[in-house]
């Protein structure tokens, strides 16, 4: 990584008169006088004046101060950062796709709804479950759709109930989906494997329960292997089991939630199926569910017959619609062609690799750093910050020393189960040479640790920006700049 001086703002290598093109002189009156004083504002004032030069150069170097995972290893822990082929790009911006307005008429829409019916049935059969809708914009937002099925079911049969269970492995999300609609949390603690206690399971599943939301394998990426015994307490109870799906490329292809007995779930194409996640582009979260949820699914919902395609909204038992329109299309396209791309063997060749990159980071990292749940584990590994805590070094110094050797740091300080927690998810798309390189800087930094814990407190020393005050960023945010 290179060290440079500070990259002005592009106000302050404004110059008066410059401009990056040269204009024709003009043929038309400057300012049209009905329009004077009424189209001009005058709290704009102050405009970048940079030549062509400049305004390019300034955007590359900005650009090349960011990480991304076209540049590099991204280890951030359920967040499931693999590279994504661009031909799926490429895909989604054809024109007739991409240019296809959101209120065309059915007939003219025909092939993008055909489209959309195909990805519903392969989600189906990858998730085992009968049917999908697409419309959730997000994870936490097929969460939250998920949830209301489920209210809107119990509502149905004379009860919501009032209570959903969640172990403390859970994501952070699942939690605010179920209070969100409504719901009261109960918390399940797990066992000294990480997983959930049938035990306490048993005892805290009472008809007064709506459902159990479980994320399956869990965030310290440990497979509930009692799942079925788990939906059979929950079921016998009345209850649903919701899975939380968001991490697919550890089970996609190997095995089926529907054949887990769970009963709802939510899938992120922003995470498996190749849409990149993060920068706050649009994601895509559909909801499968089993035949008795169904009537409460969303409208509207994609039909077929004769090779006809068609949206119903006439469907009286739903939740209304979660999303303008019908969900993120270009989002969907890409998950559909990486899906056709991949087929079946290739799926399941996804999830495998992502397991063995997790266990190869694991197993080569365990005797470094602290492994308070030393199972096996599927597509990520949580360390902690336990033995390097002897030499007053946190999992933040960790992760800031990191920077220094060019790579992005893991998640931190979650799951809460786990005191200075470093979850790490390689994903498939890691080649050994790669995941070899953060385990070296990962045993290097072990090593500074003993030797100058004082180069890891401060670090990063070669980044562009150097360590911030969290604090003061979070409580002060300077989001404006004012001229001097
Ligand atoms: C990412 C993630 C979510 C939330 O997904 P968003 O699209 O960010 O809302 C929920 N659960 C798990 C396990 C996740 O990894």
């Amino acid at each position: 990584m290179i060290n440079v001086i500070r990259e002005p703002l592009i106000f302050e290598i404004s110059s008066p008169g410059k401009s990056g093109v040269r204009l024709p002189a003009l043929d038309v009156p400057e300012k049209l006088d009905v329009l004077d004083g009424l189209a001009i504002r005058s709290d704009l004032e102050g405009f970048p004046e940079v030549s062509e030069t400049e305004i390019t150069r300034h955007f590359t170097r900005l650009s090349q101060m960011n990480y991304c995972v076209d540049f590099g290893f991204y280890p951030l822990g359920s967040c499931t950062m693999k590279y994504n082929p661009k031909v799926n790009e490429k895909v989604a911006a054809l024109p007739g796709l991409s240019g296809v307005h959101p209120l065309a008429p059915e007939k003219l829409a025909q092939g993008n709804l055909e489209l959309m019916k195909t990805l519903e049935k392969l989600l189906c059969e990858i998730t085992g479950l009968d049917a999908v809708s697409l419309q959730p914009a997000a994870g936490a937002h097929g969460e939250l759709t998920g949830m209301m099925l489920i209210r809107a079911y119990h509502q149905a049969h004379g009860n919501p109930r009032k209570y959903v269970l969640i172990p403390d492995s859970a994501h952070g999300t699942n939690p605010s989906s179920a209070h969100i609609c409504g719901y009261v949390v109960k918390e399940i603690k797990s066992n000294e494997k990480g997983t959930i206690s049938l035990e306490d399971l048993a005892r805290e599943m009472t008809e007064e329960v709506a459902a159990l939301m479980v994320t399956n394998p869990n965030t310290l990426g440990v497979f509930e292997s009692d799942i079925c015994q788990i939906a059979e307490i929950v079921h016998a109870r009345g209850g649903f089991v919701y899975m939380d799906g968001a991490n697919l490329n550890a089970l996609a292809g190997v095995t089926r939630p529907g054949d887990m007995k769970v009963d709802v779930l939510h899938l992120n194409l922003h995470k498996t199926f190749s849409t990149p996640h993060g920068g706050g582009g649009p994601g895509s979260g559909p909801v499968a569910v089993r035949k008795v949820l169904e009537p409460y699914l969303p409208v509207p919902v994609i039909e077929e017959k004769d090779g006809q395609y068609h949206l119903n909204y006439n469907r009286p038992q739903s939740i209304g619609r979660v999303k303008s329109f019908y969900g993120q299309f270009l989002v969907m396209l890409k998950a559909l062609a990486y899906l056709l791309a991949l087929g079946p063997a290739g799926l399941r060749e996804m999830t495998e690799i992502a397991v063995l990159n997790s266990n190869y980071i694991r197993h080569s990292l365990k005797d470094v750093y602290h492994l308070k749940y030393d199972s096996p584990t599927l597509h990520e590994c949580v360390f902690s910050d336990k033995f390097q805590k002897d030499f007053g070094v946190s999992n933040l110094d960790i992760s800031k020393r990191l920077l220094d050797y060019g790579l992005h740091p893991p998640t931190m300080s979650f799951p809460l189960i786990v005191h200075g927690a470093l979850m790490i998810e390689p994903t498939e798309t890691e080649s050994r040479r790669d995941l070899d390189l953060f385990i070296e800087a990962m045993k290097a930094i072990d090593r500074e640790a003993r030797e100058n814990p004082e180069l890891l407190r401060t670090a990063p020393h070669i980044t562009y920006v150097r360590r911030l005050d969290e604090v003061q960023a979070a409580r002060n945010p300077v989001l404006r700049w004012e001229k001097k």
